[in-house]
């Protein structure tokens, strides 16, 4: 039975003729009309797993070995391509491994070059920084180099961070400048720029110079 008024023989795709039949179909505990299609008696097909043809069926296994030895031959047959397309995919794969390897070289390479990471520029070192960008092995310095900047500024070059300054001269910044926040590692000729272009508690402009000049 097929709901389909086209049945077709499962091996040889003959086309049954076929009858209507009106049956019900239960769903959701109601019996609903519909209508069934079955090939004629005199077609003698056989309901196999689908319907088979009376032809294919009383051949059956010289059928199922021709259908077996098709495929197989086609899969054979297919060998070069399946090759192509492989080495196609392989080629890619050795590129991006190539690509990889420059990028990863470049970095490497002016990492040797400088003397401190302060040499560093904004976007290596965030290049660098990112655990996502898989522009770089990760390492620990991955993890610290941001850190190691600031650091390295404070222990090495006498650099401090603003809020650190702020609390030596004994001030509060109220509003800092654009682009700066309390915790920037600045040297103190920065830190009397940005005082400079802020606003500070209890300080009007002049005060703000004269503690500048002061410094
Ligand atoms: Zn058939």
């Amino acid at each position: 039975m097929s709901s389909s008024e086209i049945i077709k023989c499962d091996l040889c795709d003959y086309q049954f003729k076929v009858f209507a039949r009106q049956e019900e179909e239960l769903c959701d505990r109601e019996y609903y009309p519909i209508t069934r299609y079955y090939p004629l008696p005199e077609e003698n097909a056989h309901l196999v797993r689908n319907y088979i043809c009376d032809t294919c069926y009383n051949d059956i296994g010289n059928v199922v070995k021709i259908s077996l030895i098709e495929a197989g031959e086609k899969y054979l047959n297919e060998v070069e391509s399946r090759k192509t397309k492989k080495l196609t995919e392989y080629l890619k794969y050795l590129q991006e491994i190539d690509r990889d390897y420059q990028e990863v070289k470049i970095y490497c390479d002016k990492l040797k070059s400088i003397n401190s990471i302060l040499e560093l520029d904004k976007q290596t070192i965030k290049d660098l920084s990112s655990m996502y960008s898989n522009k770089y092995p990760y390492s620990t310095g991955t993890y610290y180099l941001e850190h190691a900047q600031d650091i390295e500024k404070i222990t090495k070059h006498n650099m401090k961070k603003i809020s650190d300054w702020e609390k030596e001269y004994d001030i509060e910044i109220s509003k800092y400048p654009k682009g700066y926040g309390s915790w920037d590692v600045v040297s103190k000729e920065e830190f009397k720029n940005v005082l400079l272009d802020s606003e500070i508690e209890n300080m009007n402009t002049r005060k703000i110079v004269q503690l500048v000049n002061s410094i």
